[in-house]
């Protein structure tokens, strides 16, 4: 299916024109002029989102007051919008609810998991993760009387060689956030179980860019974003998900009262609510909620094979090209060459990738800097075309021609990258 030779020569509108998912792109307001490879970390608004938004604030909120917790279905929101995204993570009913930040949902599950192995004590990881996963952790083993956190490209070349029989949890982001990396969820799991340790996923740069199989993998718990690849706005909450063979025993150190099995009897002791709805904590927000859902609609009829499909080709059309057009000016990829062994971004290490970064945005090109060294960019098949793909690629090496990113307009860094 995936050819080896070399897509440079090929022909954008062509490509286009071949394209099933060609027809989403409507779906999305885009600005004019602006190529968007930054949908990894903040999705673009949709048509769907902000009608929904609108509805819920002049609507719900506006004329409906209070009693939309009831009417409008405010009060199930986490459930039904955790109903959504468990199908485009491979979940069955009744395992994924939608609260928080992926950072708190990571406490949670972290301190949950380590809970159900008591007598053992490591948390495994990867040195490389996004550095919240790593935060989080090294606050739950702070907590934990002997608990310590082992890391791999640290304490050992790999996670494997870490994993032990004092291994309580292995913590792993699917897809590395800097070089695009994908992790084998079913081998990484396996080798989590067989040494009798749970396994952790961070979804966050892979639900929406590919088909995630969550139930079929056996991953005791996971995590993601909503507001990258899903589109369902700036801030909206995360996902949680925990296997249904662990909800009898499970025990969350958050214990609020939208996870309490009886919320509105106001009991003065806690008693959680089955299943994953014992995740929540407090008040949703609701009109977040709100866009989350009509962006979430948007994924109802999207194939995932075919997702996938133009997701390796947008990727693999971006290297081809870079290497033709751009290689007289030292860009290395991170990104791994082989298909199968990488998300939905690449990553091009550039000793000016900062002030490079400045520049191609100011010349419409969007993709993000991570430091030290990083230029990043995120392909996302329901709005970018390989026409978008061929211009970037144009406008990338005319930055690099002529050396714009020297300007100095381009070196000041902002509070966010
Ligand atoms: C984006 C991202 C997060 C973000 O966590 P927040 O709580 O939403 O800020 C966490 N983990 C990974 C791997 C990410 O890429």
């Amino acid at each position: 299916m995936h050819t080896t030779t070399s897509m440079a020569r090929l022909d954008p509108a062509s490509l286009d024109a071949a394209d099933p998912l060609a027809p989403y792109r409507e779906r999305f307001l885009l600005p004019e002029g602006v190529i968007y490879l930054d949908g990894n970390s903040l999705g673009p608004a949709s048509h769907a989102a902000l009608d929904a938004v609108d509805q819920a604030a002049q609507s719900e909120w506006a004329q409906g007051l209070i009693r939309s917790w009831n009417t409008a279905g405010w009060f199930d929101m986490p459930m039904a919008a955790g109903r959504l995204i468990a199908r485009l993570v491979g979940a069955a009913d009744g395992q994924v609810a939608v609260c928080d930040s992926v950072t708190i949902n990571l406490y949670k599950v972290l301190q949950a998991a380590m809970a159900l192995r008591p007598g053992r004590r490591t948390i495994v990881a990867e040195a490389s993760s996004f550095p919240t996963d790593l935060y989080i952790a090294q606050g739950v083993v702070a907590n934990i009387q002997g608990a310590r956190l082992r890391l791999a490209g640290r304490d050992a070349e790999t996670l494997e060689e870490l994993i032990d029989e004092d291994t309580a949890v292995v913590l792993v982001n699917h897809v590395d956030y800097r070089s695009g990396a994908l992790r084998d969820m079913v081998g990484l799991t396996a080798k989590a179980h067989a040494a009798g340790a749970l396994a952790i996923w961070d979804l966050c740069h892979s639900a929406g860019a590919l088909a995630v199989e969550l139930d079929a993998c056996e991953a005791d718990f996971a995590v993601g974003c909503t507001y990258k690849y899903l589109n369902c706005g700036p801030g909206a909450p995360a996902f949680v998900y925990a296997a249904a063979r662990h909800h009898a025993q499970l025990r969350q150190p958050l214990s609020g009262w939208w996870g309490h099995a009886r919320p509105f009897e106001f009991e003065t002791d806690y008693a959680p609510a089955t299943g994953i709805k014992a995740f929540l904590t407090g008040t949703p927000p609701v009109l977040s909620l709100r866009a989350l859902m009509g962006a979430l609609a948007d994924w109802n009829d999207v194939d995932m094979d075919q997702l996938r499909e133009k997701s390796v080709r947008l990727t693999q059309y971006f290297m081809d090209l870079v290497e033709d057009r751009c290689a007289a000016h030292g860009l290395v990829s991170i990104t791994p060459r082989d298909p199968g062994a990488r998300g939905s971004q690449v990553s091009l290490r550039f000793e000016h990738a900062y002030p490079a970064m400045q520049a191609l945005i100011a010349k419409g090109l969007i993709g993000d800097f991570r430091a030290p060294d990083v230029m990043r960019f995120g392909f996302t098949p329901l709005y970018i075309s390989f026409s978008d793909v061929a211009r970037a690629v144009e406008i990338l090496k005319e930055v690099l021609d002529t050396e714009l990113w020297r300007d100095e307009a381009y070196a000041a860094k902002a509070a966010v990258t």
